[in-house]
């Protein structure tokens, strides 16, 4: 395997790669993703749709994809991922916590979502991701602006000091018109809760579908101040 970068150098390649690489197309972005950092970098994709794993089948299929199980996935959800992983023919790893969801109840008390989102989505997302994010220089993410999580993505390739990773996120700039077009373009695994008014879709006790009008973060942690489940910050 490649060599765990230093920090310093993670941030220099981010801003060079940020400069050089601006106004790049998604293919472009992951392709130097695979090029720069070989066997040190991994993606995530949620189950919205799967348009970075669909291009990461045409571009650089080597790269490892995960998705984070929480135990609290809608079905819908977990069937997009076993078409994702048909269609695709990637290999999908599923990573989720330690502790299972009964165990959380019998530690936390039932209902954890209920009364503290931030410490489930912690358990159940954030420290299963960061513990696979670890052994890696770069992380592909399928962030677009205007999404959940996107609050502090304002680069396209970013080092993110906490988890000590160059994130890169080839859909930044896509606009739900590109997503569709290329979704059409390519047969891209769409999740059916999508067109059933689930623009953004998370755990089962945590989303609801939004009426027309309604902005698309506001179906996610309904009756809470919470807009994101921590992954991005
Ligand atoms: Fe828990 Fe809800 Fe976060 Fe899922 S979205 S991990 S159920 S708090």
């Amino acid at each position: 395997m490649t060599e765990r970068r230093s920090p310093e150098d993670l941030l220099s390649v981010a801003d060079r790669g940020e400069l050089d690489l601006a106004g790049a197309s998604a293919e472009d972005l992951i392709a130097w993703a695979a090029q720069e950092f070989g066997d040190r970098v991994i993606a995530t994709q949620s189950m919205v749709n799967a348009a970075l794993s669909t291009l990461i089948a045409i571009v650089a299929p080597d790269i490892p994809v995960v998705f984070v199980d929480t135990g609290y996935h809608f079905a819908e959800t977990m069937e997009t991922l076993e078409r994702v992983r048909t269609q695709t023919g990637l290999t999908i790893v599923s990573v989720s916590s330690p502790l299972s969801v009964e165990e959380q109840s019998e530690q936390f008390g039932p209902d954890l979502w209920s009364r503290n989102p931030d410490l489930c989505c912690s358990i159940r997302k954030v420290r299963p991701l960061e513990a696979v994010l670890a052994g890696h220089n770069a992380w592909l993410t399928g962030l677009r602006r205007g999404t959940v999580g996107t609050v502090r993505d304002t680069r396209t390739i970013a080092y993110d000091s906490k988890k000590n990773i160059v994130k890169i996120s080839p859909l930044l700039d896509w606009s739900d018109t590109d997503l569709a077009a290329f979704a059409a373009e390519h047969a891209v695994e769409i999740n059916p809760m999508v067109s059933q008014g689930f623009p953004s879709i998370g755990c089962r006790p945590c989303t609801r579908p939004v009426v027309p009008g309604e902005d698309s973060r506001s179906g996610r942690w309904s009756g809470f101040d919470k807009t994101e489940c921590g992954i991005h910050r």
